[in-house]
């Protein structure tokens, strides 16, 4: 439909709705460049991402795809080059020093990899988790620390010393920590990577615990299969852009996995290397429209046979 069908239509005075305006988090054609002496890294290609209000999404991608550059950008950390990024009511693009702090005070919670860059190591457990705490009377926040470290399935280490915990003991205590202000959104970069198979699961477990007890929306980068196999939405990063989507979803019991091809606001598709490679598709495609689909086919209308006759 064109605008001025648009116009005629009445709709030409009420503006079109905010890209992702009802989505908690927008990233929308961000970029990221970083610049170490006279090499130009482009981190992040024009990503774009949705993130719903209490969704739960996994991140994958090859290493050096861009997920830990997405991730410091969602978590305030680091600003993007260009493109637009907005987390509730924040846009990270245009906040400044100070709403910066603010920001990553009261609306995210950050995980990461290694197990000692989470938790103080002089400090136990419970100490841990009232380090960020900023509201509420001393008891108060002693009592919530408590609760935070059971609803997270480590009560039994609240006393003990980041050294006397496992691996796997001390990525909960970090969850825990991380949910200290109730952060609206959860960001957690490969939680699971330097576990096993069993101790990452319960580090799996507490993230979705904290997604549907205490409602925080989580974005967790994860390169386990397991993980993101256990996740309503999964979402791949390659080459600083998302690439692609698997929605898992369970009709009847029955849990399907579908894998979606992501098209940006421009109507730009990624088509997937071993497509690309069984048809010889390269520089040039032909796009038709057949009713309920769009085709793609190689240049030179090879597969079809009345264009070759032309041809010839
Ligand atoms: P991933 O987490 O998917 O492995 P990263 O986001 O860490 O990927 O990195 C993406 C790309 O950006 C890589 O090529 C990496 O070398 C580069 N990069 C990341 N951080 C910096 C930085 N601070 N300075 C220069 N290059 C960086
Ligand atoms: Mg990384």
């Amino acid at each position: 439909m064109s605008e001025s069908t648009l116009e005629a239509l009445g709709g030409g005075a009420a503006r079109p709705a905010e890209f992702g305006h009802d989505a908690l988090v927008v990233c929308d054609s961000l970029v990221r460049i970083f610049q170490s002496g006279s090499v130009e890294v482009q981190a992040l290609q024009g990503l774009d991402l949705m993130v719903d209000d209490g969704e739960m999404i996994a991140v994958v991608g090859a290493s050096g795809s861009g997920k830990s550059t997405l991730l410091g950008v969602l978590s305030g950390m680091d600003a993007p080059t260009a493109g637009r990024v907005r987390v509730g009511r924040w846009d990270l693009m245009a906040v400044g020093t100070r709403e910066r702090v603010a920001y990553r005070r009261e609306m995210v919670g950050f995980v990461w990899q290694q197990t000692s860059r989470n938790l103080l190591p002089y400090l136990s457990a419970r100490q841990n988790v009232r380090v960020p705490m900023t509201a509420g009377a001393r008891r108060a926040r002693a009592a919530r620390a408590d609760e935070l470290l059971d609803l997270v399935g480590v009560g039994h280490v609240a006393d003990r010393r980041p050294q006397e915990m496992s691996g796997g003991e001390q990525q909960r205590v970090a969850i825990a920590t991380a949910l200290a202000n109730e952060p609206q959104l959860l960001l957690a970069d490969e939680p699971t990577g330097e576990l096993d198979t069993a101790t990452a699961q319960d580090v799996f477990d507490a993230l979705r615990t904290a997604n549907l007890e205490a409602g925080t929306t989580v974005v967790v980068v994860t390169h386990d299969p397991a993980v993101s196999a256990q996740v309503e939405r999964t979402v791949a990063i390659r080459d600083g852009r998302t690439s692609s989507e698997v929605l898992r979803r369970d009709a009847d019991g029955d849990v399907t996995h579908e894998e979606y091809a992501v098209m940006d606001r421009a109507g730009r598709v990624q088509v997937p290397r071993e497509y690309r490679e069984a048809l010889e598709l390269t520089r040039r495609v032909r796009l038709a429209l057949e009713g309920d689909h769009v085709s793609v086919r190689p240049d030179g209308g090879a597969r079809s046979g009345s264009r070759r006759e032309v041809v010839r």
